[in-house]
């Protein structure tokens, strides 16, 4: 029998305001093999956050024992707090199974490609520095200093793109969302997902004479 090691991580990254967690969310919504990775943060919640959905917060003292700890795959520090990515959490659920969706940050992505965790990792664009102006000002989260702050970072974070396996433009969300889904379903066959494919191939052929 033909058998893969199928799961991977699935790294989104992309300017804030580029629209990873709204494709991230909806990819979840249509996908049963599928987790979110849950990362820590020192920043405080926003909003309609819940600790240990949206983020799992704590303070720095935590944060650097978790470091201390080696319990990150990767960590980095964004806006002026720290996420980090648990690597039990990942690898727990990569056993079981399943891919694993995350949105981190360009500094974060790369710390990633020197592991031996199995990943994609894609980059999400809007159409255009105007499109990503309007969106931050619209998802009304973040003061004008702080929608500067992160425009101007969007521009170093470009420089990234060369680094990642795929770019989408996040123009119409339902074609980025189909775009993201055709990704994870080119990666799960990907010629190193599977495991000696052809001596799995003969096995059946003898189990069938
Ligand atoms: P990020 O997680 O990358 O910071 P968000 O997912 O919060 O970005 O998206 C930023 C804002 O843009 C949100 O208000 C979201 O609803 C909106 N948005 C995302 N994608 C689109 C799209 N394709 N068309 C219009 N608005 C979008
Ligand atoms: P926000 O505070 O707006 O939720 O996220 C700010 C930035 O931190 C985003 O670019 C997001 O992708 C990034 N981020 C969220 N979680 C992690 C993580 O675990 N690791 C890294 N490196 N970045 C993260």
């Amino acid at each position: 029998m033909i058998q893969k090691s199928p799961s991977f991580l699935i790294i989104l990254s992309a300017p804030s305001g580029g629209g990873k967690s709204t494709i991230l969310n909806e990819i979840l919504k249509i996908s049963d093999n599928v987790d979110y990775s849950v990362s820590f943060t020192t920043r405080k919640p926003r909003g309609v956050e819940q600790n240990g959905i949206h983020y799992h917060f704590v303070d720095e003292t935590e944060f650097k024992k978790r470091i201390d700890d080696g319990d990150f795959l990767e960590y980095a520090n964004v806006f002026g707090n720290w996420y980090g990515t648990s690597i039990s959490y990942i690898k727990a659920r990569l056993a079981a199974g399943k891919h694993v969706i995350m949105d981190i940050d360009v500094q974060g992505a790369s710390l990633i490609s020197a592991t031996d965790v199995p990943y994609v990792k894609v980059f999400i664009i809007p159409p255009s520095m105007d499109v990503l102006r309007e969106r931050l000002v619209l998802r009304a989260t973040d003061s004008a200093e702080e929608i500067a702050k992160r425009l101007n970072t969007a521009k170093d974070e470009l420089a990234f793109i060369p680094h990642y396996d795929y770019l989408v433009v996040n123009d119409d969300l339902q074609q980025a969302v189909s775009d993201v889904q055709a990704i994870i379903r080119a990666e799960e066959n990907r010629v190193n997902r599977y495991i000696e494919p052809v001596e799995g191939f003969l096995t059946q052929e003898k189990h069938n004479d």
